[in-house]
Formats: structure tokens, sequence, C-alpha cells
């Protein structure tokens, strides 16, 4: 797949639509682009299965550039791939064989910042954590805080319907957009948005471009509502019973009228091993003390290669033992621990938020919650970005790690949870938490772990689809802020039912060519 590359007269043109350094036919650079991190990119590769690599990537830098590169793609009738920070989990940026992926990450600038109106604008392709820095050093913030900060790009936020983890405060991504420019499948530049400087087509239009996962048009730049960086932050930790215990929790104090920063439920599994991490828990290198006693008879050196070699082999057994027993590992997280981890967070000034916090612990406590004092909330706050990360040790031997989020009204959330458990649960390890709460319900966010001895990769999309549609016959929806790409594509029709028709004259509207990320829809 790697040998088809972009003809002559194709770089040609991109070339003078940007120039001739921002075109780019080597391999490592298609290959770098061709997927983001949806778990089966990994696993395609580890099976030898080909992934598809775009003709060429072409990095634009103006908007001009990006209308430009679109006329090019329409006269060689060739698709396009819009490509972010390449973080997405659905498979939504994978390039298409024959396409020309456009990565945005040179659109990188903030472009304007109005203190009085508290608006910011900034280009598509800037990495989320740039724009908070920049927010930060004036003293505001966007509040938007997704796991992938470090690693995503506005863009990519909003044609996917990103969530933070301060949503219940600040919202989702698309509740901080007023405006957006694209240049959509025609090479047509249009502003969306009441905050528009050209007249638009409106802003219902605003809501149907952010969540197109990059299907309509290609996001150059958009303008934001901020906030003054608050004043005060407090997080506390409490303790449910159940599942069912905390969701009620969440739920009656959300409709009290309070409005916490950050609103979290764990189920027991998810709760023991954050327990264990908080505890600084250092699992014993044999599991009953025997290895431990070597270790420490040996000099110092020698004592640290022993325990770092025995713990990798060690670790990997078990984690190995474990992810082939998925029911065994349920069994026994479900008797560590018979409480629910809850942590809630509210900001604002001193006063307001200190107040606010008195007045969520006094409600929680009431509805039969244990009071943990601020330690774990504090924990939460410090390492809420780490979990993500360490996926890898976990692929390395083998097996693999996904996450789904979904959402449901309160009276679905329950019984999405039992079914997904159940539907899983001779497969793969799952544990839960709930965030992003609403007035009205929850989103479900799913870990699930899991091995295969025969073929990896149809053993993991079948994992998938019994857990979706364990969420859609029971009231939930396909996704809540990862989008849907490759991952959920089949399910989304079913899903939407009439409303998915509805897309397809979108498209005549806005890609009447079929240019816009071709293989997604
Ligand atoms: C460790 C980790 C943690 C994560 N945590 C969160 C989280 O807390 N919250 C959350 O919401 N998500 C999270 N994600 C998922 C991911 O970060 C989001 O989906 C993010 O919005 C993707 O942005 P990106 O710039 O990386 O997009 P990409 O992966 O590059 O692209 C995603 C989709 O957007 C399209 N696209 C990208 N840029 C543009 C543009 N300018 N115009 C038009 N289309 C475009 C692509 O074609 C593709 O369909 C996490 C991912 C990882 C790996």
């Amino acid at each position: 797949l790697n040998a088809i590359t972009a003809d002559e007269g194709l770089v040609r043109d991109l070339a003078s639509a940007t120039s001739a350094d921002r075109v780019s036919t080597r391999a490592i650079d298609r290959r770098h682009v061709a997927t983001d991190q949806w778990p089966a990119a990994l696993l395609s590769y580890r099976q030898h299965v080909p992934v598809e690599q775009p003709l060429c990537v072409v990095s634009p830098e103006t908007v001009d550039e990006v209308k430009r590169v679109v006329e090019v793609a329409n006269k060689h009738r060739l698709g396009i791939v819009p490509y972010g920070a390449g973080s997405g989990v659905v498979g939504g940026g994978w390039a298409e064989q024959g396409a020309i992926t456009v990565d945005m990450k040179r659109m990188r600038k903030v472009l304007s910042l109005d203190h009085d109106r508290l608006v910011c604008e900034a280009e598509g392709g800037i990495i989320g954590q740039h724009l908070e820095n920049h927010l930060r050093r004036h003293g505001l913030t966007l509040g938007h805080f997704p796991s992938s900060i470090i690693c995503s790009s506005l863009g990519g936020w909003l044609v996917g319907r990103s969530a933070g983890q301060f949503s219940c405060r600040y919202g989702k991504i698309e509740d901080m957009v007023l405006s957006l420019r694209t240049v959509d499948g025609t090479g047509r530049v249009s502003t969306f948005g009441a905050d528009g400087p050209l007249p638009g087509p409106g802003p219902d239009d605003l809501q149907t471009i952010v969540g197109s996962e990059g299907m309509l048009s290609i996001v150059t730049d958009a303008k934001l509502r901020v906030w003054p960086k608050p004043a005060a932050e407090h997080y506390w930790g409490f303790q449910v019973s159940s599942v069912g215990h905390g969701i009620e929790a969440m739920r009656s104090l959300l409709q009290a009228g309070f409005s916490p920063t950050v609103l979290r439920l764990y189920d027991k599994a998810d709760t023991v091993i954050a327990k264990r991490k908080a505890d600084g828990a250092e699992d014993s290198l044999d599991g009953h003390g025997q290895m431990d006693r070597i270790a420490s008879a040996l000099p110092a050196p020698a004592r640290e290669s022993f325990v770092a070699a025995l713990k990798k082999r060690a670790g990997a057994t078990v984690l190995r033992t474990a992810l082939l027993n998925p029911s065994a590992i349920r069994f026994f997280l479900d008797r560590a621990s018979d409480r629910c981890n809850m942590i809630l967070g509210c900001e604002g000034s001193e006063r307001l938020s200190q107040a606010m916090m008195e007045g969520m612990r006094t409600h929680l406590v009431k509805q039969g919650a244990t009071d943990l004092g601020k330690g774990p909330g504090i924990h939460w706050y410090h390492s809420r970005h780490n979990v993500s990360y360490k996926q890898s040790p976990v692929f390395l031997l083998g097996a693999f790690v996904d996450t789904m989020e979904v959402s449901a009204p309160w009276q679905h959330v329950v019984p999405i949870y039992n079914a997904v458990r159940d539907a899983l649960r001779d497969r793969v390890f799952v544990m839960a938490h709930f965030s992003h709460a609403y007035l009205d319900g929850c989103a479900l966010y799913f870990t699930f772990a899991g091995m295969s001895t025969g073929d990896e990769l149809a053993f993991y999309k079948e994992t998938w689809r019994r857990a979706l549609e364990a969420v859609t016959t029971h009231g939930g929806s396909v996704s809540h802020h990862h989008g849907v790409g490759l991952a959920k594509h089949e399910f989304l029709a079913d899903h939407h039912g009439p409303l998915w028709e509805r897309f397809a004259d979108l498209k005549k509207r806005f890609d009447p060519h079929g240019t816009m990320n071709r293989g997604k829809w």
C-alpha cells in the first residue's frame, strides 16, 4: 500500500496551492497520519493487516491555502481526510487509499482575545494545551480539559463534540463555540454562528458543523467563550454503597440546583484500582513475599536489577492470566470493595465556592454518602491525566485496552451499566465511571481490557459489537464525546433512524462531490 503515492501533477498542484516544502509523499510522513489512536490500528499492525495510507500529506497555513487544496482535490477527483493531532480513538482520521490527508497543525495561531467580551479566536490546528497556556497567561481559561489536552487540536475537539473533565460547569466544546469558519467540500469558505462577521447561513448550522467529524468541511478557525480563571478550587471525595446509590446521589445533587465543576462516580472495580494508586500501593513481587526476602539479601545494585526483572515478568504473567479469565477478575474486584468512590469539585470566588462545597457535602451526606474529606479529591485532581497514558504495557503483552463513552437519561444509566457488563462478562475485564453529568442524565465511560488467543482483531470488533448492542437496546446513545468514526459507524444508522437519512441532504449541500472524509459515511 505504501508504494501508491501521488503523481507528479498532483504534487505540483498541491505545492502551488501551498508550498513545495509542505507537500510530502515520504512513506514516514504518510504512515504518521495513516491512523489515529483507535486501538484497531495497533491490532492491525500486530496481525499484519494492511492499513491504508494517503497518497500524500499537505499542511496548509491559511484559509486560502485550505480552499485551494480542496479545489485541487476536486480537480483530481480525490478525497480529503482532515487530520488534527491524531488523538481520535474511533478511526475518524484514518487515511483513505487514494486520498490526500490535510494536516492542520500548522494552522495554530491565536487570532484575537477580547477581554471585555471574553471571546477568543483561534485556528483549528492549535493544540489544546497551547491554547489554554495562552489564555492562562492572560488570567483566563477555556474550561475545556480533555485528558488528551496535550495531544488534541481545537478542530478535532469541535468536529468530535469533545468533553473535558470540568464539563459540569463549562459544558462540552459545543457549548463553548460562538462561531466557526470552514472550507467545505466545494472549496466554499463560510462562517457559521451568531458571532460571525459575515452574513452566514445562520446560527442553526453552527451545531450541524460541530460534530460533523470532517465529513462536510474543514474547520479553519473558531471563536470561543472564555472565562476568568477562578480564584479558588475545591475537591472532595465521598463513598456510596453502589453504582445505583451514586447515580441517584448525582441526579439529586444537580436537580437540587447545585453546579459543581466536577462530579464523577466510579464503580467498585474502578474504585479498587484507583484506591491502590492513591495509596501508592506496591505489589509484593510474587504475591507472598518470598522474592522480596531474596531481593533484600542482595547487594544494592544487583537488588535493583533483580527486582526490576522480576517485577516485569511476574507482573506480565499475572496480567496475562487475569486478562484470559475476565470473569475471575470481576469476581475478585467486586468483592475487594463494597463501596464506590465519588469525586466532587467546584470553583469560583473563594466565598462562593466554599459555600457551594459545604452545601453539596451536606446534601450528599443526607443522601447516605460517606464524606472522605479533601484527600481523594486532591489526589484525583493531580493524577487526572495519568491513566490514559498507561496502556502500552497491556498492548505489549499482546492484549488490548479500549474505552467506550456513551450517554443516557438517568433512568437508563444503571440498566446500561449492568447490560454492558453482562454482555462482556466472559470476554474482557470491564470497569466504568460516570461523569459529564447533566440535569437529565450523564455519560457512562467503560474501560475494557482483554486478550484473545485467536484472531485478535475479530475478537476486538465482536467485543465492541456486543457492548454497543447492549447500550442501544437499553436506551443509550452510541457516543458522548469520542465521536463515531469507523468504530461505531455501523450502529449509527440504527441509532438515528430517519435522522441519518438527513445526513445525505447535508452532504449534497456542503460536499456534493463526496470529497470530505469519504470512507467514514
Ligand atoms: C489518551 C487520550 C485521552 C483522551 N481523552 C479525551 C477526553 O477526555 N475527552 C474527549 O473529548 N476526548 C478524549 N480523547 C479523544 C480525542 O482526544 C478527541 O476525540 C479529540 O477531539 C480529537 O482531536 P484531534 O485533534 O486529535 O483529532 P484527530 O484525531 O486528528 O481527528 C479526529 C476527527 O476529526 C477530524 N478533524 C480533525 N481536525 C479537523 C478540522 N480542523 N476540521 C475538520 N475535521 C477535523 C478528523 O478527520 C477525524 O474525523 C482522548 C484520546 C486519547 C488518546
